[in-house]
């Protein structure tokens, strides 16, 4: 299965998040993208507007600083991959 770049789980599915933004793309420029799972990447959008995520959190270095997403990334480590998880506010 495969590994989810931030929590770290195996999981039935991962989904790609733009660490910048396609708008903010220059034309023909590769785009750095990030594969995570479903509950990790909603989070990542609860957490964090399109702006700071590309201002600030524009690496998975700096996503994994992040005092909230490293709360969240030791909460999801337990929780069962397969399971539905609610986004927490
Ligand atoms: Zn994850
Ligand atoms: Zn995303």
């Amino acid at each position: 299965m495969p590994i989810c770049a931030l929590c770290g789980r195996d999981v039935p599915t991962l989904t790609e998040h733009h660490l910048v933004p396609r708008s903010r793309g220059k034309k023909g420029q590769e785009l750095p993208t990030v594969m995570i799972c479903s509950p990790c990447h909603r989070q990542l959008h609860v957490l964090f507007t399109n702006e700071e995520l590309a201002r600030d959190f524009n690496t998975l270095e700096k996503l994994r600083e992040n005092e909230a997403v490293r709360r969240f990334v030791k909460w999801i480590r337990k929780q069962h991959p397969e399971s539905y998880v609610r986004v927490r506010r």
